[in-house]
Formats: C-alpha cells, structure tokens, sequence
C-alpha cells in the first residue's frame, strides 16, 4: 500500500508518545520532528511540510488538552485533522449539468492512465450513480488510443463515440449530439496526452475547453511519479484550469507525497483515486479516511 512507509514511521513515533503519562514540550517537539521527517521521506514538498508542522506545533502548544484524551492521543488527533485539512478537508465531487449531459474532461500525460481511467470512472458513475456514460474518442494523435478507449468500453460495456482522427472540437460536438439522442446523461472526453506537457497539447485542451464548456476537467495524475505528479497539477492548473484531480496507482509503492502536497500546491481537491489495473478499481477520494490510513 502507498502509504505504509509513511504510517509505519509516524505508528513508531506516537507509540513512543502513547507510552510517556505526560508529555513535557521537548517530547512534542521530537514526535513532531519524527512526522516533519516522515512526510519529507514520504516525498511531501517541503514547503508543504513547513507548513504542516508549523500548523500542527502552533495547535499542539496551543490547546487544552481534552479531559478524555492523553496528550499524546491529542497530538495524534490534531495531526489526523491537520493532514485531512491539507488533502482538502470535506469530500469533493464532481459538478453535473442542470440540463443536457454532464461534460467531463479527462487530461493529464500519456501513461498517467488518462483511458483507463475514463473507463473505471464511467463505470463508477453508472454502479454507484445510475448514470448513462459515453465515452469519447478525443485522442486523434495516437490510433491505439482509440482501439484502447474502445477495448475497455467494450469491457465494461459502455458505449465509446470516435470518429477516428478528426478535429478533436468538432468529434466532442457530434458526441454531445449523440449523447443527447440517446440519453447518454454524463460524456467523459478522453483528450490527447504526450510525454511532457508542451504548448501544443494545452492550447488544443484550452480550445476544447473554450468551445464545449465541459462541466468537470479532470487531471489524471501518476501517484508513482510523486513530485512529477505535483508539478504535473500545477503546470496544468495555471495553463488550462482543472476542477479537481483523479490520482492514479495508489497500490503500487508510491511513498504518497502526490496525495498529501497537491491540494496544497495547487487548491484544487483530489477528487478519486485509481487502485488498480482492473476497471472496477476506483474509488471516490475521502480526506480523512487517507488521514486515518496515513496515522494507522
Ligand atoms: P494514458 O496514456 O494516460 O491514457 O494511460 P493508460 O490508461 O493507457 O494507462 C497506463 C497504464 O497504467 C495501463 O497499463 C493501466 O492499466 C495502468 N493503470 C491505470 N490506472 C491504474 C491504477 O490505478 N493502478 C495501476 N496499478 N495501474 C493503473
């Protein structure tokens, strides 16, 4: 899991607390150090790191301790709502259309699992929301990619609208077209990747944007790639503007410094996570529970 490195260190240190009966302000100063190193291990940015642990001594040194807790269980406690705070406090979700189908605009870097996850997510929403998915061939660049958007359609039997390699603008129109007529109710727009993010690429996205005014952009980011991954949020934040984040690979070892610094770098919430290759392994994403994963 991605994030037991993390929780192991952080278990470690407030054990070490939990076994003191009081906690002299050196203590809090030392368990907090052993968090400040875990989060950098963990691939957390500094500065985001900073200003956790800024957050958190100011809250510890400054709070009655509560009658029913140990000192030690405040300080797990005021770190458990601190890191669900940085990851976005409430849960987030993704806008719909008062009328018409709901657009949804998938981006993010090639490999990042932009089409996969069209895939998982058009399926999330018709399991858990009833909805009627279309998912749309917007990737004219790469034939595969299309054949990809159509296999995993396919598999999970959800309707895929291409028209092989047109304008990417014009391919989105005749799929909203479609939708409609056939009572598709949520579109999700499968865009172009490349390897790096190039001016190209974004002002195709920001054409796309300008022209069918998509409800929801959603970045596909790799939890893998880490920093990458946050810097991959903010480039594509400040070029195109995204609504929120589908964070994928969480299952692999990333040591989960995407999850915990993108909301920071960027403000915008990490709204699912992909937890697997298979295309039913997606989940909404919710702060806390991460928080209490991360704590143990
Ligand atoms: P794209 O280039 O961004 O469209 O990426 P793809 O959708 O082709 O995905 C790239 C690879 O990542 C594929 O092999 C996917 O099966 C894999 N993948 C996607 N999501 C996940 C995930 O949540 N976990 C794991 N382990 N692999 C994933």
């Amino acid at each position: 899991m991605a994030f037991e490195g993390l929780s192991e260190k952080l278990n470690e240190t407030f054990k070490r607390l939990r076994g003191k009966g009081r906690l002299t302000e050196s203590d809090v100063k030392a368990g907090l150090r052993e968090v400040r190193l875990a989060l950098l291990e963990a691939d957390v940015s500094y500065k985001v790191v900073k200003d956790f642990i800024a957050k958190v001594t100011d809250r510890c040194v400054g709070s009655d301790v509560l009658e029913s807790l140990t000192p030690a269980q405040q300080i797990v406690k005021i770190v458990n709502q601190e890191l669900t705070e940085l990851m976005g406090g409430s849960n987030a979700r993704i806008a719909t259309a008062s009328k018409g189908p709901t657009v949804v605009m998938m981006v993010g870097l090639q490999g990042a699992g932009k089409t996969t996850n069209c895939a998982k997510l058009a399926g999330l929403m018709r399991r858990q929301y009833g909805k009627r998915p279309l998912l749309v061939a917007c990737d004219v660049y790469r034939p595969a990619a299309i054949t990809q958007l159509q296999v995993v359609g396919q598999q999970l039997d959800i309707p895929v609208f291409e028209m092989g390699q047109g304008d990417p603008v014009q391919i989105a129109r005749e799929a909203l077209k479609y939708a409609s007529d056939h009572g598709n109710d949520i579109v999700f727009l499968d865009t172009a990747g490349r390897l790096h993010i190039d001016e190209q690429l974004m002002d195709e996205l920001k054409n796309i944007k300008e022209s069918i005014h998509p409800h929801e952009i959603l970045l596909v980011v790799d939890a893998m790639t880490g920093q990458d991954a946050v810097n991959a949020a903010t480039a594509f934040d400040e070029a195109l503007g995204i609504d929120g984040v589908l964070l994928t690979k969480l299952d692999g070892d990333a040591r989960g410094g995407a999850a915990l610094s993108i909301r920071a770098a960027t403000g915008k919430p990490i709204k699912f996570v992909g937890t697997g290759e298979k295309l039913d392994m997606i989940e909404l994403f919710h702060p806390e529970r991460m928080a209490s994963r991360i704590l143990g």
